[in-house]
């Protein structure tokens, strides 16, 4: 077990049994009987009656019905007020055998022995594997101090590259182009930006927060956590903010990069690495759409993530264009503000329903977190387990399935159109609304988006319009669709995504021999595990090709498996008394036809999706990964020297 630490155990119980009671009223009952083992240290908790019933993505109480959850409490009430009397010292922890088994009662299935590590690493119930700290200690301090690391971007990835490299002992600096840490979550501001994976998961496995305001956190909290974090690791004083890297080059005399930097007041500068960890994220250099006439709006208009508050958007005509992840979050925040709001689609988006979506975690939940002993790892496997992309059948195209009219790919496929269509079909009683919302590819094809009904009640208040109409052009007015109609507005707001395909843009990195990934790549870049590119020695992409997650996980634990890996990589490096490590160009290539083999057989590459912004321009995918979760963070644990050629 963790030795030496509380965050699972909870702190004490001193709490009268009333207060308890009412906690309990708002407790996840399926996380609290696991809690409860751990508590008494008696497995019947989990062996009896009560017991989840089912499990769903974000449904929290294992639709057990009243009575059982009424129980439930009871007797954990009785368990709780004994264990706090008692002293409140914890019983051994329970055998790997019993945590197993209690993953499976949660999962409502067994979980097959082979996830099981993965999940207990997660949860952090078995020790975690030897750190970068445990092999660092063994090398001389001086040579750790041959290998500066230059990160670049502090968003969830970069800020945790420093707080491993930091753990080594490893000097580094984090370069970053905005004036604070959290990347994306540094940057959206717009009405309604939130996290769309449970808030519980989405963070790291290592600094789980149970002070989460809601289910699903906003941005102004997520930037919150981050900062915190940023601090907690003494990771600020290795940052430079408000900096950005333009170009990266690798000099193969002096075996170390080249890192140029361009300062907030426009100065520009040099700085050597020996390393450098590309932690850039794929989602925040904004695309504008090439719609003519975009220059001659007459009034203000800006992209989603650069949403300006100084603009009151109250009372005026709003024209939202684009509607996927950030669009869907927008238009219901502002729809009761403005005086009119157009959204402009043009791809039908799937939903899938979440009640939780934009729940306050209740006091009772968060006293749970923070009391009964691992009840928050257990809630986080909650949220992790459904979404745990354990295996791509779901996804992939079924090639003796009749997928002859785009709308489905596979049996699985066509059951979750109908079930989603179900749902959307109670939220609308207009038919023609129905027939604008009915996306005509199959479900899971884009960024399946989360929802409690407040997009498509959003769409039948009587100030909100959705135009499928394609947009012809911008005038100084307002948007004019292709039927000729202009749809006034005041202020426009593009919510079209980002350069997702453009990764490391618009950067210019160049490794041996002058080659720059950009002229490498060109429209299919890919990289040794999504992370390593030869010809560019000592580089590491965090988030790089193919990483992208569409299927399970989350972006915070595809990194944390992704710094394993460099920390490794790392170990080898500075620990072989080498001066560079680069994979082979065998490794590569078997690894890109891999990944390629399996892409194309996913639903995302499928014909009938015309607009995605996953697909690149030939409408291949290069950005996602088609790998179940557990098979990349087995791939990711340690580093195959085999794979990979020294200096
Ligand atoms: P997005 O999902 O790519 O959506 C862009 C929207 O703009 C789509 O509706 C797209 O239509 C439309 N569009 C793009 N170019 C257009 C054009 N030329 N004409 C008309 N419409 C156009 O971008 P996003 O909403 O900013 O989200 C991007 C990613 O950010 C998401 O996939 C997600 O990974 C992340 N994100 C996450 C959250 C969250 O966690 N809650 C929130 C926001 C964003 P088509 O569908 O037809 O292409």
């Amino acid at each position: 077990m963790v030795s030496g630490r509380h965050l699972h155990a909870g702190q004490p119980i001193v709490d009268d049994a009333d207060t308890i009671a009412a906690a309990l009223g708002e407790v996840c009952i399926p996380a609290l009987m696991c809690s409860m083992v751990h508590l008494t240290g008696d497995p019947a908790w989990i062996r009896g009656d009560i017991r989840p019933q089912g499990i769903f993505l974000n449904e929290y109480q294992g639709f057990m019905p009243d009575e059982m959850r009424a129980e439930a409490r009871t007797r954990a009430l009785g368990a709780i007020i004994e264990f706090r009397d008692s002293g409140g010292v914890l019983p051994p922890p329970p055998s790997r055998e019993l945590l197993h088994e209690m993953m499976t009662y949660l999962a409502v299935a067994e979980v097959p022995g082979e996830f099981v590590q993965m999940f207990l690493e997660d949860l952090e119930l078995v020790d975690s594997p030897a750190t970068a700290a445990d092999w660092a200690a063994s090398i001389p301090d001086g040579r750790l101090a041959t290998t500066p690391v230059i990160v670049i971007g502090c968003g969830e990835a970069g800020l945790l590259a420093g707080i491993r490299l930091g753990e080594a002992g490893i000097p580094y600096t984090i370069i970053e182009k905005n004036a604070g840490p959290g990347g994306t979550w540094w940057e959206n501001r717009y009405p309604g930006a939130r996290v769309d994976i449970g808030s519980h998961f989405y963070c790291y496995s290592f600094e789980p927060a149970d002070h989460w305001t809601e289910y699903f956190s906003r941005s102004a909290e997520l930037r919150e956590y981050f900062v915190a974090v940023m601090h907690k690791y003494a990771v600020a004083e290795h940052c430079r903010f408000d900096t950005e890297v333009t170009a990266a080059t690798w000099d193969s005399t002096a075996e170390q990069w080249t890192v140029t930097i361009r300062t907030a007041d426009g100065s520009v500068d040099t700085i050597n690495a020996r390393v450098v960890i590309s932690a850039v994220g794929s989602l925040n250099r904004p695309k504008l759409p090439d719609i003519p006439g975009r220059e001659t709006f007459a009034g203000p208009s800006f992209h989603s993530s650069r949403w300006d508050p100084t603009v009151d958007h109250r009372g005026k005509r709003v024209a939202q264009i684009g509607a996927g992840a950030s669009g869907f979050q927008l238009a219901p925040t502002i729809a009761d503000d403005v005086s009119h709001l157009a959204v402009f689609q043009r791809t039908a988006q799937w939903i899938i329903p979440n009640a939780n979506y934009h729940r306050a975690v209740p006091d009772g939940d968060r006293w749970a977190m923070r009391h009964l002993p691992y009840y928050g790892r257990w809630f986080r496997f909650l949220t992790f387990w459904p979404g745990a992309g354990l295996s791509m059948t779901n996804w992939r195209i079924d090639p003796e399935f009749d997928d002859s009219d785009g709308l489905a790919v596979n049996a699985t496929n066509k059951f979750s159109r109908e079930m989603f269509l179900g749902l959307m079909a109670a939220q609308v009683s207009d038919p023609e609304l129905l027939a604008k919302v009915t996306p005509d590819y199959p479900s899971s094809g884009k960024r399946t988006l989360q929802d409690n009904g407040s997009w498509l009640a959003c769409l039948q208040k009587p100030n909100v319009e959705l135009v499928r109409t394609p947009i012809e052009r911008i005038v100084p007015k307002g948007v004019v669709t292709a039927d000729g109609t202009l749809h006034e507005a005041d202020i426009i707001c593009y919510a079209t995504g980002f350069r997702h395909n453009d990764f490391l843009w618009p950067m210019t990195v160049t490794g041996r021999n002058g080659v720059t990934l950009r002229e490498l790549w060109g429209d299919e870049p890919s990289a040794y595990l999504g992370m390593t590119v030869p010809g560019f020695p000592n580089l590491f992409c965090l988030y790089g090709p193919g990483t992208n997650l569409a299927h399970g996980g989350n972006l915070i634990f595809q990194s944390e498996c992704q710094m394993a890996y460099v920390m490794d990589a790392l170990r080898l490096l500075i620990g072989g008394n080498h001066t560079t490590i680069e994979p082979t160009p065998e490794a590569h290539e078997a690894y890109r036809a891999a990944y390629r083999a399996e892409i194309d057989q996913m639903v995302w590459s499928h014909w009938s999706i015309r607009h995605s912004h996953f697909k690149n321009p030939d409408g291949k995918i290069h950005t996602i990964s088609p790998w179940p979760i557990p098979t990349y963070w087995q791939w990711t644990r340690a580093v195959d020297p085999g794979h990979y050629g020294f200096g």
